[in-house]
C-alpha cells in the first residue's frame, strides 16, 4: 500500500486533517475529524477497557505469577519543573541537530545519511534525508550535479558501499548538506532539548519557568503514594494514564507516527523485585497480544528485545512492538510501544534525587559542591507489605504507548484494495479498510433501498433501536452501491438495507463488509444481530 493514498482516504473522508491547514498547517500537528476522532477514541477506549476497566483483580492472567490489581489516574500535563529535573528529562531529553549555513534547513543528526565518493582526487560525503534506494538515487543525482556530469558520466563516481548514518562523519568539511549546493555548510551537532517551555503566572521569569509534560509516566510515580494511601491497592498492581504528551520534535514527519503533540497510553506496574523479570515477560506478551486481537495479526507486527547495549543505564530488559509503517524502507519497522523493566530507578528518584549510573549502583548525581544536582522529594515512597511486613522499593515494569501510532498502524493495517461488483453487477475495484469492528467508528449502517413507499420509515425505526448503543449512521442519499462503497471506506462492517421485501415479509439484508455476504434477519433482530457479530469480532 502506498502512503499516499491512505493519507488521501484520512482528509477525503474526516480520519486525519492537518491541523490549522487553512492558514498553511502546523508542522507536526494533526486534528482528527469526524470518523478519525471515533476510530481514536476506540483505541483508547479498548487499551482502558482492556487494561483497567475489565480487568479481573481476582484472576491469574495466563502467564502472569499472581492476580494483580490496575487502577488508574488523570494528572495534569505541567506538573511541578522538579519532577522533570529529577527524572532526567531536563538535562538528557534531547537529540542533536545540525544546521545547514546555506539552505538554513535543521536535520536530526541521526536521521541524516550519506556516502562517500571519489571524483578526480576529491573525496566528498553526500548526504540525504531519504533511505534505501531512494536514498541510493538522490546521493547519486546530486553528486552529478556537484560535479557537473551527466547522467552517462555516472560510472566515473567511485562510491564507498551503501548509505551511512551522518554520526560516522567526525568533519563536516567535506559534506555536501542534503539541501546544499556546496561543501561544508552543516554546523557541528548541538543538542536540542525536546521538552516544550512555558510559564506559569503572570512573570516570565526563570523561577516562573515550566514543562508540558513529554510522557504520562511521571505523573503516575508522583501520585504512587497518593494512590496507596487512599485506595487499597497491594503490590503487585499497576497504575494507567492516557493523555496528551508533547515533544518538540526536531523534524516531525511521517503522517502522524512523530507529531509534536501526541497522546500516549502508560501503565506504571509495580512489583516486588524478586518477581519482576516475570512481570516483564507477562507485560511484554500481554501486550503484544492486545495487538494482535485487534488485527495486527500479520508479518508487519513484531516484538523485538533490546540488545544489552541499547538498554537505559537502569533497565535489565526492554522490549520495543514495533510495525513496519508503509513510509519506512523494505526491512525497517517503528516503535509502536516499548515494556520496559525500569527497576526502582523512578520511585527511588523522586524519593532521593537525579540518579546516576556508577558501576553496578545507582547513585545520587552531585555538582561541583558536593550537593545533590537535582534534589528529590525526600518522602518515603517505599511499600509496606502488611501480610509480612517487608519494607521496600518496588520495581517497576512499564508498558508505554502511543495511542496516535496504534490508530496509524490499523489504519495502514486495514486499508486494502479488492474486486466487487456495482449496480450492474460488473467488476470494479473497491477500496476497503478492514478494521476490527471494535475500532471501527461506524459499527453499522441503516439503508432503506429507495426513499418512497414506507421504506425510510421502516430503517428509521432501525437506527433509533440501535443508535442508543451502537454508533450506526442512517443514509437514503444515492444509489445503494454508492452507499456501500463509502461506508466500506469508513471501515463500516455491516450494512443494514430496507427493501421491497421487507415491506410484506418484514426482513433486511445485512451486510458483512469483508466477505459481501448479505444474509436476510428479521428487522427486530438487528440490534441482537449486531450485538452478536460484534461480539465474535471481539473474540478476533
Ligand atoms: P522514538 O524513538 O520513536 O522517538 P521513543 O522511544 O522516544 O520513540 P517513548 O519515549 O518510549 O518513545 O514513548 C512511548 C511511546 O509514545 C512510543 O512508543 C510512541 O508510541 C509514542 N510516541 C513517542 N514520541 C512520539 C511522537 N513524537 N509522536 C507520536 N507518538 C510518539
Amino acid at each position: 500500500m502506498e502512503m499516499e493514498k491512505l493519507v488521501s482516504l484520512c482528509k477525503r473522508r474526516g480520519f486525519i486533517f492537518q491541523s490549522s491547514e487553512i492558514y498553511g498547517g502546523m508542522n507536526g500537528c494533526w486534528d482528527y475529524g469526524p470518523l478519525g476522532v471515533e476510530l481514536k477514541r476506540n483505541v483508547k477506549e479498548s487499551w482502558w477497557r482492556d487494561m483497567v476497566a475489565a480487568h479481573d483483580d481476582l484472576a491469574v492472567p495466563s502467564g502472569a505469577p499472581s492476580a494483580y490489581e490496575m487502577t488508574g489516574l488523570d494528572c495534569t500535563i505541567i506538573m511541578h519543573p522538579q519532577v522533570w529535573k529529577v527524572s532526567g528529562h531536563y538535562d538528557l531529553f534531547h537529540d542533536f541537530m545540525v544546521d545547514c549555513r546555506q539552505s538554513k534547513h535543521r536535520y536530526r543528526h541521526d536521521q541524516v545519511r550519506g556516502r562517500w565518493l571519489t571524483h578526480r582526487g576529491q573525496r566528498i560525503f553526500v548526504a540525504t534525508e531519504l533511505v534505501a534506494d531512494e536514498g541510493l538515487a538522490e546521493t547519486q543525482q546530486r553528486a552529478l550535479k556537484f560535479f557537473n556530469l551527466r547522467g552517462k558520466d555516472a560510472d566515473d563516481l567511485a562510491w564507498e558501499g551503501e548509505l551511512v548514518s551522518l554520526t560516522t562523519v567526525a568533519d563536516f568539511a567535506q559534506v555536501l548538506g542534503p539541501d546544499a549546493k556546496e561543501l561544508g555548510t552543516l554546523t557541528p551537532p548541538r543538542e536540542f532539548n525536546l521538552m516544550f517551555e512555558t510559564y506559569v503566572g503572570a512573570m516570565r521569569s526563570e523561577d516562573a519557568k515550566a514543562f508540558l509534560r513529554p510522557e504520562t509516566a511521571q505523573g503516575i510515580f508522583v501520585n504512587f503514594k497518593n494512590v496507596l494511601d487512599s485506595s487499597r491497592v497491594r503490590v503487585p498492581f499497576g497504575i494507567a494514564q492516557m493523555g496528551k504528551s508533547f515533544r518538540n520534535e526536531i523534524t516531525p514527519r511521517n503522517f502522524t507516527f512523530r507529531s509534536r503533540e501526541f497522546e500516549q497510553m502508560e501503565i506504571e506496574f509495580f512489583c516486588h523485585p524478586s518477581q519482576s523479570p516475570d512481570w516483564y515477560r507477562y507485560w511484554r506478551d500481554r501486550r503484544f497480544r492486545w495487538y494482535t486481537d485487534l488485527g495486527l495479526a500479520g508479518e508487519r507486527l513484531r516484538l523485538r528485545e533490546h540488545t544489552v547495549e541499547e538498554l537505559s543505564h537502569y533497565s535489565c530488559g526492554t522490549a520495543d512492538i514495533e510495525y513496519a509503517f508503509p513510509f519506512l524502507a523494505s526491512g525497517d519497522f517503528g516503535e509502536l510501544e516499548g515494556i520496559a523493566h525500569r527497576g526502582d530507578f523512578d520511585l527511588r528518584s523522586h524519593m532521593e534525587g537525579k540518579l546516576v549510573r556508577k558501576g553496578n549502583e545507582l547513585v545520587v548525581e552531585l555538582d561541583a559542591e558536593g550537593k545533590p544536582r537535582h534534589r528529590g522529594s525526600g518522602k518515603d515512597l517505599s511499600y509496606r507489605d502488611d501480610l509480612t511486613n517487608e519494607r521496600y522499593i518496588p520495581h517497576v515494569i512499564e508498558p508505554s504507548a502511543g495511542a496516535d501510532r496504534a490508530t496509524l498502524a490499523f489504519l495502514c493495517e486495514a486499508y486494502a484494495e479488492d474486486q466487487a461488483p456495482d449496480e450492474s453487477g460488473k467488476m470494479q475495484t473497491r477500496v476497503v479498510m478492514r478494521l476490527h469492528p471494535r475500532l471501527a467508528p461506524i459499527k453499522a449502517a441503516i439503508f432503506p433501498l429507495v426513499r418512497k413507499d414506507g421504506m425510510p420509515e421502516v430503517a428509521q425505526e432501525i437506527y433509533r433501536a440501535i443508535k442508543p448503543h451502537y454508533t450506526v449512521f442512517y443514509d437514503e442519499k444515492g444509489a445503494v452501491g454508492r452507499r456501500y462503497r463509502r461506508q466500506d471506506e469508513a471501515g463500516t462492517p455491516f450494512c443494514i438495507t430496507v427493501d421491497g421485501q421487507t415491506l410484506t415479509d418484514g426482513t433486511v439484508t445485512i451486510r458483512d463488509r469483508d466477505t459481501l455476504e448479505q444474509t436476510r434477519i428479521h428487522k427486530s433482530e438487528c440490534l441482537a444481530e449486531i450485538r452478536n457479530r460484534m461480539g465474535r469480532g471481539a473474540r478476533g
